[in-house]
């Protein structure tokens, strides 16, 4: 199975803050997870960036 390496940013601040693996056949397109930012200090939507 592709597993591709993503990295997760967070979609107020824009800072990296996570990387993460996703599998590439289930989730096709671009990502986005829930995610907790520790800049902002709180949940931001976190979306895959390369
Ligand atoms: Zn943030």
């Amino acid at each position: 199975m592709p597993r591709e390496q993503i990295t997760l940013e967070c979609g107020d601040c824009s800072r990296r803050n996570y990387t993460d693996t996703k599998n590439r056949r289930l989730h096709p397109g671009r990502v986005e997870f829930k995610k907790y930012c520790r800049f902002c200090r709180k949940h931001t939507p976190h979306k895959e960036t390369r």
